[in-house]
């Protein structure tokens, strides 16, 4: 299937061929029909699964066309919501609506809190089409009579699950309640308890489901691993890890913000450069750091799992876990950071033992079992990694290759990428999908 075969207007296949995109991702090719019919949407999908486009596209299709149509104009009017828990994926969301959208003459602008609000509030008395939010802000500045809903069509609440693990639930019916009626809505979750349940219905009309399942997303596409490692040799293994995989950009998940800085000030007397980024750190350092990151001048950046969930970065090919997540939906959250669309990557995890029941419920998600990783120098004597109870159970899928043979098959697959990125340049120069380059601006965030 091509996005021509979809329907979608002639300005925004141009921008989407512009980004290398050659055919619609699954969820994709589900939703932007039903979108494109006027049908509201619950969508039971991750990041890195297209979300982004298989909502943006539909609404950029509809507001180019309605703007091409009547020759109103005058002041823009907020015609379409976007909400979104964190700051990042706010900021990520505008990038890719603006890529999208950029020869459809619509405009965006990107409100979150943490920065003061004067410059978001200019952006929207100069008027725009498409809002993305995150809830605190967007209430305070409803509140205060900077925002007026009443020529709204589209809203889309994105990650509802993640809102409500942040507090922010009762922000979201406070918004909801003053929306128009008359709208079509859109509701993004990667997993459904029974009060996202019903907060979709508060939200939902009339709507078509679409499922995308994580397990799709890990077991197809990323090649796990975990090593039984103590507490206190965590630091060590992974700077052992990091020594042998020095090229690559390595993101490493903490549960806590302390964990993450202990971390950071672990590989810095080891001698390697990282940054921490969770939501005790301010939002120019945490843009600063991801900027970084995401250029490829900082190698290593270690997240918290909520500041990481906008991170997307293209040639992130190592995910490791330092400690194992208590919700099993994390897990896969966080190892659907590599492996992004198309790519494939590495997620590699650390697992203590009191962390032991939390992989048991990891890969009774996942439907599957985390390779273990062969015996390593950092074993505690006192621990018992006899590859306890799973020692026979043939993995179900190949467990990564050791460190050394990693780093050739990294080398192989960058040299296969540059190789495509040659094959593209000479084909006249699409660039392959990196939705952040080419951006000049961030609305709203300049
Ligand atoms: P998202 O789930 O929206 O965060 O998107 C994940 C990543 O997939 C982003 O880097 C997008 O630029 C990329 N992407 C989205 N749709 C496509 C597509 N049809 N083909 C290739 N890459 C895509």
């Amino acid at each position: 299937m091509t996005f021509k075969a979809l329907g979608i207007a002639e300005p925004i296949l141009r921008a989407i061929d512009a980004e290398g995109y050659t055919s619609p991702t699954p969820i994709q090719q589900k939703a932007i029909p039903i979108l494109l019919k006027g049908k509201d949407l619950l969508g039971v999908a991750q990041t890195g699964t297209g979300k982004t486009a298989a909502f943006g596209i539909p609404i950029l299709d509809h507001l180019y066309r309605n703007g091409q149509t009547n020759e109103n104009r005058g002041k823009r009017k907020i015609k379409a919501l976007i909400v979104t828990p964190t700051r990042e994926l706010a900021i990520q969301i505008g990038e890719s609506i603006t890529t999208y959208g950029k020869h459809t003459g619509l405009r965006n602008t990107v409100i979150f809190g943490g920065v003061k609000q004067g410059k978001q509030v200019n952006a929207l008395r100069n008027g725009i089409d498409i809002l993305i939010a995150t809830p605190g802000r967007l209430l305070d500045l409803m509140n205060q009579g900077f925002i007026s809903f009443q020529h709204l069509d589209y809203v889309v609440l994105d990650e509802a699950d993640q809102m409500l693990d942040m507090g922010f639930i009762h922000d979201v019916r406070k918004i909801i309640s003053k929306l128009p009626k008359q709208r079509q809505s859109l509701f993004f979750s990667a997993t459904m308890p029974k009060a996202i349940v019903e907060l979709s219905g508060q939200l939902l009309g009339d709507f078509d489901r679409v499922t995308i399942k994580p397990e799709q997303a890990t077991a197809e596409k990323v090649t796990q691993g975990v090593y039984f490692v103590s507490k206190k040799n965590k630091p060590k293994l992974l700077i052992h890890l990091l020594h042998e995989k020095a090229n690559d950009s390595v993101l490493v998940f903490s549960r806590t913000k302390h964990g993450a800085n202990k971390i950071v000030k672990k590989l810095a007397q080891a001698d390697i450069r990282s940054a921490a980024i969770h939501g005790n750190k301010s939002q120019t350092a945490r843009q600063k750091a991801l900027g970084a990151f995401k250029d490829g001048k900082l190698k290593v950046l270690v997240a918290t799992d909520i500041a990481a969930r906008g991170i997307d970065v293209e040639e992130l090919s190592l995910v490791i876990n330092f400690d194992l997540p208590n919700v099993p939906e994390t897990y896969v959250h966080r190892i659907g950071r590599t492996g992004r669309a198309s790519a494939s990557g590495i997620a590699l995890s650390f697992c203590d033992k009191e962390e032991r029941p939390y992989l048991r419920d990891i890969e009774k998600l996942i439907k599957q079992q985390v390779p273990r990783m062969p015996e390593h120098q950092f074993v505690d004597e006192g621990e018992n990694h006899a590859e306890d109870e799973n020692q026979d159970r043939s993995p179900a899928k190949k467990a990564p290759a050791s460190p050394n043979r990693n780093r050739n098959r990294n080398r192989n697959r960058n040299r296969n990428r540059n190789r495509n990125r040659n094959r593209n340049n000479t084909n006249g120069g699409k660039n392959t999908g990196n939705r952040n380059r080419g951006q000049s601006k961030k609305d709203g965030n300049s």
